[in-house]
């Protein structure tokens, strides 16, 4: 088979979503599906909406006209503002995008008067992750100005945690939030459809708080794909962390004469010592290196170890075990390591325990007399 590839197994997928779904379905929040690190990969995105989140979301313009291309049909999100030079896209391709700038919001607005259309827009409200977000304080003013603004529909509120700084949403936090909500929509006289509480890292909240406030929607991309708290790297219970395996094929295997390092000895003294390796360890070459995934973020198979990477080797001490060449090694990837893997050009994706896609429908009932023997 080729090499290096990611095998996905929607199986996995479609169960992990499906669990997340209906834990957080009995606290009422909804799921949001986001496809941003499997670069809008539509069978993904298909295998998230199988296992019942209600709309899917990705950051990337590019990813979200991906997957309507394939004739998926539910409703879709930006989750990254906009550009303004993508402001016409964005309103083909998504009923809503999240927004923290008035001008962006202005020319989203032009662009649906042109159209003939509306579109929803949540705004993000900075709560301490410092990444994208309008400040509590500004947040009224800027809601007056939002219903004023011809054709577009403000859908809700949505806040984002531990992305730049890992910042853990607790308790005390999501009750600010949910306050926060309350006057905005006393003040400002509305109800807001969307209170979207943040992402994977929220679930330690969602499901160990005492009640959830007026936040009813997380959207979830590490979580369902990974199977992972995003903060301690831990599996959620109840989901698979195996549904992407990445190959690389072995193009080296000798024993090296002599390893040579710098080490730090260990000592608590801040003097960096020589430290000379001599030991002959068997060491492997696989054919995958930085310029395909982030090497990192991959873990080996016990009793192989990782020695080092360039933009296409990556190098393993195998101990006593001699890898054949031509052999495939088995590398389970992190999140941003799946994102790299996922956008490589030369990583070839084999997807398992597929579905059809809508447009695979269409295509055959374009030709209904056509007849399968
Ligand atoms: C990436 C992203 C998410 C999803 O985060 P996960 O940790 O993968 O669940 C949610 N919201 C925003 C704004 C994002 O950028």
């Amino acid at each position: 088979m080729t090499a290096p590839r990611i095998e996905i197994n929607l199986k996995k997928i479609r169960h992990n979503a499906r669990h997340l779904v209906q834990r957080l379905s009995r606290r009422s929040v909804r799921v949001t599906g986001v496809t941003k690190a499997v670069c809008g990969h539509p069978e993904i995105a298909q295998a998230m909406l199988d296992g019942g989140v209600s709309e899917l979301a990705d950051a990337r313009i590019e990813n979200i006209e991906r997957i309507r291309q394939s004739g998926i049909k539910c409703p879709m999100s930006l989750i990254r503002t906009p550009m303004q030079s993508q402001a016409g896209r964005v309103i083909k391709g998504c009923d809503t995008s999240f927004n923290t700038e008035l001008d962006v919001i202005q020319m989203l607005s032009k662009s649906a008067q042109h159209m003939n259309t509306r579109h929803n827009v949540v705004l993000m409200v900075e709560m301490g992750d410092l990444r994208e977000g309008i400040q509590p304080d500004d947040l009224k003013g800027f809601v007056r100005d939002v219903l004023i603004t011809p054709n577009i529909t403000l859908k809700g509120i949505g806040a984002n945690f531990a992305c730049l700084n890992s910042i853990v949403p607790d308790h005390k936090t999501m009750i600010e939030l949910s306050n926060l909500i309350n006057n905005l929509e006393a003040e400002c006289d509305l109800l807001l459809e969307m209170v979207s509480g943040g992402n994977s890292a929220n679930l330690p909240w969602a499901f160990n708080c005492k009640y959830v406030g007026r936040i009813n929607n997380l959207r979830l991309g590490e979580s369902i794909l990974l199977g992972v708290d995003p903060i301690t790297g831990a599996r959620i219970d109840g989901l698979f962390t195996d549904a992407f395996t990445i190959f690389a094929e072995v193009i080296e295997t000798k024993v090296k004469p002599e390893r040579n390092c710098w080490r730090m000895d260990g000592s608590k003294s801040s003097a960096i010592h020589v430290v000379i390796d001599n030991s002959k360890a068997m060491q492997s070459i696989l054919a995958i290196g930085y310029q395909d995934t982030d090497i990192e973020g991959l873990s080996l198979p016990i009793n192989i170890s990782f020695i080092g990477a360039t933009s296409d080797h990556m190098i393993l001490d195998t101990g006593a075990v001699s890898l054949a060449i031509g052999a495939e090694v088995k590398l389970r990837p992190n999140y941003s390591a799946l994102m790299r893997a996922m956008s490589a050009p030369n990583i070839k994706k084999v997807v398992h325990n597929r579905r059809r896609l809508p447009k695979d429908n269409a295509a055959l009932q374009l030709t209904p007399n056509l007849t399968l023997i």
